[in-house]
């Protein structure tokens, strides 16, 4: 492991932190534990963009916390750089096709999540060193059909890009779909009704798993405001930023 500049823990910051993770990690078990029939709880993904490399170490260090999630290319490539190499990093973002040869160069990112054409899949599995373990995917669904949210149709245009994945990529591994779904429906659901976006990506998994013949694709989905209904819904990686680092800053720079 590499020494790594990284400023010492701010034992305040420290507390705010430690007590955050694990009140999400604790409303994620009490949900996921209503449902005998999941083998496994949902993968956390603490969403750090924006926010320092010092409050990724206190979670990795004093929680032993992994999965980690970054919206930025470059943002993820600098915090790669300095921090702890077996933390696994999520890509999160929206994923522009001349910045995929960048992420696949990083050793260990465990999972883009964002994958929403053929092109892009494509360029991630040709840049992928080959002696490295495979890189997990998730193709993000626009479930909510929203112009301003990418991913590929539920639908066949789905079903496309995870053919691909499967037949065309060996360095990829389909791990599962992704949404992040409209703010509108996810209010809906907070009155006690099913989140349509999200009952579109169960869907749209058993659309895939039987047209190719696979099982167990996982979901990506639920944030800080509607992971719970999400692992109601059977998501089994949610990606949760705010009610664990607070609000954050206005992005300044770009990447
Ligand atoms: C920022 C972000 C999150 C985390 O959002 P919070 O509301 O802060 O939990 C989750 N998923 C994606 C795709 C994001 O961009």
């Amino acid at each position: 492991m590499t020494s790594h500049p990284v400023a010492v823990a701010d034992p305040d910051r420290a507390k705010i932190l430690l007590q955050a993770l694990s009140s999400v990690s604790s409303r994620i078990a009490t949900v996921a534990g209503q449902d005998q029939s999941k083998p496994h709880l949902p993968r956390l993904v603490a969403v750090s963009k924006l926010k320092p490399a010092s409050d990724i170490q206190i979670l990795y260090e004093y929680a032993g916390h992994r999965h980690f999630g970054e919206n930025y290319v470059q943002e993820l490539v600098d915090k790669a750089g300095h921090l702890p190499r077996d933390i696994q990093w999520h890509f999160i973002g929206s994923l522009q096709s001349n910045k995929c040869a960048t992420l696949a160069s990083i050793p260990n990112l465990f999972a883009v999540e964002t994958v929403d054409a053929v092109k892009k899949a494509r360029k991630l599995n040709e840049a992928r060193n080959e002696d490295w373990q495979k890189l997990n995917v998730f193709i993000q669904v626009n479930t909510s059909g929203e112009e301003s949210k990418s991913g590929a149709a539920p639908g066949e245009d789905t079903v496309d890009v995870a053919r691909y994945i499967m037949n065309e990529c060996p360095r990829l591994n389909l791990l599962g779909l992704m949404t992040i779904g409209s703010i509108a429906r996810s209010n809906a659901a907070a009155g006690g009704e099913q989140n349509e976006d999200f009952t579109t990506l169960l869907e749209t998994k058993h659309l895939v798993e039987s047209e190719l013949g696979i099982k167990e694709l996982e979901l990506s989905m639920g944030m800080s405001q509607d992971f719970e209904d999400a692992i109601r819904q059977g998501s089994t990686n949610v990606r949760v930023g705010s009610v664990i680092f607070g609000a954050r800053p206005p992005r300044t720079t770009t990447a």
